[in-house]
C-alpha cells in the first residue's frame, strides 16, 4: 500500500470528517423512491435542495453522513452514499441490490473519490448494507477487473458469499 501524494493529501478537518463517516455508517437517511408524497416532503425538508441529476431517476439528497436511495444508474437498484458535511458531491457510493426470498445481495462498482481512497469508507459502507440485511450471501455482478480483485478479496474475508461475482436470480431487477 502507497501513501496518497501530498497534493491529494487531506486537511485535518476533511480527515476527521472522513472518520466521522466510517464510525457512523449507521447513520442512514433514506428515501424509498416509490412514494412520491414522501419525495415530495423531502423537497420541502431539504429546502429544494434537490440534487444532482444524472440522468433518470431523480435522487434526493437527504442531508445525513450517509443515505439510501434510488439507484440513478440501475433500475430498480438501490444506491448508499456518504458525504462530507456540506459537501455537495458524494465521497462513496454504492448500488446494491437484494432478494429476500433466494437470501442473496449485490453490490456493483463501489467508488470512492480518489483523494479519500484508503480510509475505510468502502469496508464501512459495505459493512452497513450486511448490518442492515443480515443473513444474506453476498455477491458482485460481473467479472472483477484486475485492479480491482484485490480489493474484493480484501473486502470479501469472512462475509458470505465472498463478494464472489453471481447471475442475478430471477426475482430482482438486474439493473
Ligand atoms: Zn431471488
Amino acid at each position: 500500500m502507497t501513501e496518497p501524494d501530498d497534493d491529494v493529501r487531506l486537511d485535518e478537518q476533511q480527515a476527521a470528517a472522513v472518520r466521522y463517516l466510517v464510525a457512523h455508517a449507521d447513520q442512514v437517511g433514506r428515501a424509498s423512491g416509490r412514494e412520491p408524497m414522501r419525495e415530495a416532503l423531502l423537497l420541502l425538508l431539504t429546502r429544494g435542495r434537490w440534487p444532482r441529476r444524472h440522468g433518470w431517476p431523480v435522487v434526493p439528497r437527504l442531508g445525513t453522513p450517509w443515505q439510501d436511495t434510488v439507484s440513478a444508474e440501475r433500475h430498480g437498484w438501490r444506491c448508499r452514499t456518504a458525504y462530507l458535511p456540506g459537501a455537495a458531491d458524494m465521497v462513496f457510493e454504492v448500488d446494491y441490490q437484494i432478494c429476500r426470498r433466494c437470501r442473496l445481495g449485490w453490490v456493483e462498482q463501489p467508488y470512492t473519490l480518489p483523494r479519500y481512497q484508503r480510509r475505510g469508507l468502502a469496508r464501512a459502507g459495505l459493512a452497513a448494507l450486511r448490518v442492515d440485511h443480515p443473513g444474506l450471501t453476498w455477491h458482485t455482478l460481473g467479472q472483477h477487473l484486475s485492479e480491482g480483485r484485490a480489493f474484493w478479496i480484501a473486502a470479501g474475508q469472512d462475509v458470505p458469499g465472498g463478494y464472489r461475482p453471481r447471475a442475478m436470480c430471477p426475482h430482482v431487477p438486474s439493473g
